[in-house]
């Protein structure tokens, strides 16, 4: 593959840049010398780093010219992505160079937001947290893990730290606004809630995809660099691609058939070509099949998801629904991908569970061109024979009594937890890279509980709409300051990869773990004035205890020996180096000749590849039985609920959301390249609902839900059903007290005013925020 341009693609034009900070000798290459014009010789180099921005993982290539940043592009030579970038790839020096990203604390005084030293920063942490968790326990805090935790490995390693010091029950997270219903079923199915498997893109022969859109969100729970490049190489090679959406989407458009759904119909469409495989005799479980438990008890269960059934909640004919399942039970290998669409719907475990059945029943699981596991090289190898098994509500919210999920809970429950007194009512809250203000559902209320709260202490490099109630704003340092590597989505990739980022400038305030090591001390009555080295000793004394307990290549071996073999790395990267060594690839310390270390791979500065995904049955398995539970109980038992759906009407409008290549949730608004030209956020109209409802392009439309009104630019377009409206999530900026100037000149609307709290999917907690019923009428 190449460099990819046009309409998809993107290489960076070059870019004047300011001077910010000086260039780290790190893993750069010189190539040239001096700036013309100038008597001072800056140096020209190169760095190689992988993109933070997104679960695509795609290799940079940074140039430099002295302190400033001259030229970002694909990297051509990089393993995975062989060169391809999005548009938001480059804009890494635009979010660098932003003069609204925070480079020093900022404390609120008398309603405004100063600057102070980090020191005077943890000092009015402590002053105004402790109080209130000696006031009012541990239980009256809480903790929320915004979608960037899981693309910066500091935070991800030093995540854990900042919990058990803080003592708290009560996490909440990203993952219960999208994608918490992926992680459920895999944890009833396989046992554990982080095995999910992936769509082998490179070698399916037939890929159904139902509520993805990766031509604009370049994939999720699915890393896949040149997402768009991989579907066009299905077809190339006499594959075929079909997408199941409300909207003509671009990936749609790319797709040899499109299919129209229903807004939350996927399930039960997913339940009708499982019983029409099942019921024609089309099942054939190829070399799974001597780990599958439950294939008996699916026929029964499903019985009452016919084509015709489902055909009123799915706007999908029954002849279609036959032909789907006969294709994917007739092709040499298929594989299913359902995303946000998906996942974001009241039956998203559900759905999440059926995409893995469908594939299991036609002999697509864990095979080549079917659905696999990626095995991140940090990771150990696994352990073969039953596991601990899979439990949800291990504890329940207070209000609602939601049980917990994967250790969390409802992101949609965390506004009534703050508002609503009683004992456990919450009081204290730190937020981690999110902005539950505009991510989370029912947004009118989730700000006026931010605003309630007796403190707020947010870690973001933004003053936006929900650090602006923030009492304390901690930023972390530019990301182009941070080393990288790619923890959360190598384990979620089409191929076995590993890419390590050095810094390439230095930082200017703390590092990411001193930041969380500094906050865990405070919040464990350590003192603002602790020395987070005690922090930092604890989280690599317990990867080290780890790697030498247990009867593993390091059983026995001196942690104080190993740490000794670890160099002068950053805290985080301490820790990742341990991981890289002692996992199924690793060096094991020595053990292992041309085994994997840091070392390693800083000499491979474009990544090192380590082959297409190999079959992982039976050892993947977390389960009690040691099999697959393709029957798990809470599964079957909510297709009772599924089915009373069925009879519901189906009658008025109602939303979803999309994607844009250009956006990122809502933390990339400001970086101006990004957001300029034709305004996004508009709501997307069939041009026959315009008609009915008094509605014209480029007008406005006020549109309500049980929950909240917007007023919207209407863009009428036959690229959404009838009965359908679209509005893009992360807008609605230009809120009082925020500091994005770009972003509040295009400031858009929020959709989640109009998602509603209340509703989730009962399984996994998810929000629900796709096929929102509303009413749209002219503003
Ligand atoms: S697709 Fe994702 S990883 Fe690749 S350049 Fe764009 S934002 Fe970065």
């Amino acid at each position: 593959m190449t460099e990819r341009t046009g309409r998809r693609g993107h290489r960076a034009g070059e870019v004047a840049g300011e001077v910010m900070w000086p260039v780290l000798d790190v893993g750069s290459t010189p190539d040239a010398a001096p700036i013309g014009g100038s008597n001072v010789m800056a140096e020209r180099t190169t760095h190689f780093r992988t993109c933070p921005l997104c679960e695509a993982t795609c290799g940079l290539e940074v140039t430099m010219e002295g302190d400033a940043v001259v030229r970002i592009r694909g990297d051509r030579d990089d393993v995975f992505s062989h060169g391809f970038i999005c548009p938001k790839g480059s804009t890494l020096r635009q979010l660098h160079e932003d003069p609204d990203r925070l480079r020093a604390p900022l404390v609120r005084r008398d309603g405004v937001h100063v600057e102070v030293t980090w020191d005077e920063a943890f000092a009015e942490v402590e002053r105004r947290l402790l109080p209130v968790l000696d006031a009012h326990g541990r239980e009256a805090s809480a903790v929320y893990l915004g979608n960037p935790n899981v693309h910066n490995h500091a935070l991800t390693i030093y995540g854990r730290a900042l919990l058990m010091a803080l003592g708290t029950p009560n996490i909440y997270s990203a993952s219960t606004v999208d994608q918490m219903p992926r992680h459920a079923s895999s944890g009833f199915l396989y046992g554990n809630g982080l095995a999910i498997p992936v769509p082998d893109l490179d070698r399916t022969d037939y890929l159904l995809m139902l509520g993805a859109n990766p031509l604009e969100s370049n994939g999720s729970l699915c890393t896949a660099p040149d997402f768009p490049g991989r579907l066009e190489a299905i077809q190339a090679r006499g594959g075929r691609l079909v997408v199941v959406d409300p909207r003509r989407t671009k990936t749609a458009e790319l797709a040899d058939e499109h299919l129209v759904i229903r807004p939350g119909g996927d399930a039960a469409w997913l339940a009708a070509l499982a019983n029409v495989i099942l019921t024609e005799g089309l099942v054939d479980l190829g070399d799974a099949a001597a780990h599958l438990d439950g294939v008996d008890a699916l026929g029964p269960a499903l019985a009452p998801f016919t084509p015709e059934a489902v055909e009123a909640a799915t706007w999908i004919d029954p002849a279609t629904t036959r032909r789907i399942a006969r294709e994917l039970a007739a092709a040499p290998t298929a594989a299913v991908y359902g995303r946000m669409g998906t996942n974001t719907v009241e039956f998203g475990t559900a759905a999440s569970w059926l995409t893995d059945v469908v594939v299991a029943l036609t002999g697509n699981l864990d095979r080549p061109g079917g659905l696999m596991w990626p095995h991140g090289v940090h990771a150990k190898p696994h352990t073969p024979g039953p596991g601990r098994g899979f439990r949800t509500g291990r504890t329940h919210t207070r209000v609602r009594g939601y049980p917990e999920v994967k250790g969390e809970f409802p992101v949609a429950a965390l506004a009534e937890e703050i508002t609503t007194p009683g004992e456990g009512q919450l009081r204290a809250l730190i937020t981690v890279a999110g902005n539950p203000a505009r991510s989370c559902p029912d947004s009118t209320r989730m700000e006026a509980a931010l605003a309630d709260l007796d403190v707020l202490v947010c870690i973001d490099p933004y003053l936006n709409e929900t650090t602006r109630h923030a009492d304390v704003i901690l930023p972390p340092p530019s990301p182009l300051a941070r080393s990288h590597y790619d923890l959360a989505f190598y384990g979620l990739s089409v191929r076995n990869v590993a890419n390590y980022s050095p810094a390439i400038v230095e930082p200017t305030g703390l590092r990411e773990e001193d930041i969380i090591a500094r906050l865990a001390l405070v919040v464990s009555g350590q003192g603002a004035g602790a020395d987070p080295q005690i922090v930092h000793a604890m989280v690599l004394d317990g990867v080290l205890g780890s790697a030498v307990g247990g009867d593993g290549p390091l059983a026995g071996r001196d942690p104080a020996e190993l740490a000794a073999q670890l160099g002068d790395r950053s805290p985080a990267d301490r820790v990742l180096e341990v991981m890289l060594r002692t996992g199924w690839a690793g060096d094991q310390f020595g053990a292992v000749d041309g085994g994997l270390n840091l070392e390693l791979l800083e000499a491979n500065p474009h990544g090192i590849d380590f082959g297409a995904l190999t079959p992982q049955l039976p050892d993947v398995l977390r389960t009690v039985t040691g099999r697959v539970e393709l029957a798990a109980e809470p599964l079957v038992a909510d297709l009772a609920r599924l089915a009373a759906s069925l009879d519901r009407p189906t009658d008025g409008p109602v939303l979803i959301g999309r994607r844009h290549v250009r956006s990122n949730n809502s933390w990339m608004h400001n970086v101006e390249v990004l957001v300029k030209g034709k305004a996004r956020c508009t709501l997307q109209v069939h041009p026959a609902d315009a008609d009915d409802w008094g509605l014209v392009d480029g007008g406005s439309a006020s549109v309500t839900s049980a929950v909240g009104t917007v007023v919207a630019p209407v863009e009428v377009t036959d690229a959404v059903a009838p009965s359908v409206v679209s509005l893009p999530h992360g807008w609605g900026h230009g809120a009082q007290g925020t500091r994005m100037a770009v972003a509040n000149a295009h400031a858009g609307v929020n959709s989640n005013v109009l998602t509603d709290g209340s509703i989730i999917d009962p399984l996994s907690g998810n929000a629900v925020l796709n096929g929102i019923p509303v009413t749209v009428v002219p503003a």
